[in-house]
């Protein structure tokens, strides 16, 4: 009999597990999505797309589809699914695993505001920043909008829907990660003076990396609490994770 392995997906860790545990005998691995983006990188095995409704929707999802354990992939600023797994698992009887990044750790030279919020940010900024990179996601950009003397390059996968009442911006769609020499001609062409990130660690990087060098500011959000639960930092902790039963 396959043993059910569902992922909850939507970071580059949650695509890389499944595709680790694609054709592994004996397992059979959903990968669940939110459905927020419309073009998702679709992860190797099954996939579902959509929320369960809730914690409780989800333990009874675990038990209608013969869950035998989970994995937390989701990105570490995705604030209430962990908390909503945690709840199901227990409720259900089952083995949680969560597989997480590590964050971006300050080294010496970073001039590092580390926020819990965006409201903090923001007052942040409002003491001393002209010109400011927003890489924060197209979903956290209404609170910035206060700031009317500011010019904000607001860098995003997606647009925007709607477009936030911003005074003085300028919306740039692009994807990354970007290189060292991208990030830093960037930061130069429109004179920017703080960078505002997430800190999300993995591949996105190198805008730290320029800004220290150039000896920019960095407003940095720290990452959402989360339940306690067994921990993997790398795909091959999880591999190894005793839940997923592959010895
Ligand atoms: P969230 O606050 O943790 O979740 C909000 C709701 O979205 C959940 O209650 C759940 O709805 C649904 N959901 C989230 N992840 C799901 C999944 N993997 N499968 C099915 N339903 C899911 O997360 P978020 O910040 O809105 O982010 C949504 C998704 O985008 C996450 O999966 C995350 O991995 C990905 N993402 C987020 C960020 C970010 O910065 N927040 C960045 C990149 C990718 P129900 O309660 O109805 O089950």
């Amino acid at each position: 009999m396959l043993r059910t392995i569902l992922i909850l997906g939507g970071s580059g860790e949650a695509l890389a597990l499944a595709a680790a545990l694609a054709g592994w005998p004996g397992l059979r691995v959903i990968t669940s999505l939110a459905g927020r983006t419309g073009q998702p990188r679709l992860p190797a095995g099954e996939v579902r797309i959509g929320g369960f409704g809730g914690a409780s929707g989800l333990a009874a999802y675990l038990r209608a589809a013969g869950i035998a354990a989970v994995i937390d992939a989701t990105h570490p600023f995705a604030a209430r699914m962990g908390w909503h797994a945690a709840e199901a698992c227990a409720a259900a009887g089952l083995p949680l695993l969560r597989l997480e990044r590590p964050a971006w750790a300050r080294r010496e030279g970073d001039l590092w505001d580390d926020v819990d919020d965006w409201d903090a940010a923001v007052t942040l900024l409002g003491h001393r920043s002209r010109r400011v990179l927003l890489a924060v996601g197209r979903q956290d950009l209404a609170p910035f909008t206060a700031l009317t003397d500011i010019w904000f390059l607001i860098r995003s996968v997606e647009a925007p829907q709607p477009w936030p009442p911003f005074a003085k911006a300028l919306s740039l769609l692009a994807k990354g990660p970007f290189s060292y020499d991208e990030e830093r001609a960037l930061l130069l062409e429109h004179g920017i003076d703080t960078l505002v990130c997430k800190n999300s660690g993995g591949p996105t990087g190198a805008k730290l990396d320029a800004a220290r060098d150039l000896g920019l500011r960095v407003v940095m959000r720290r990452r959402p609490s989360r339940p306690e639960t067994p921990r993997a930092s790398s795909l091959d902790q999880a591999l190894a994770w005793e839940g997923l039963g592959l010895s």
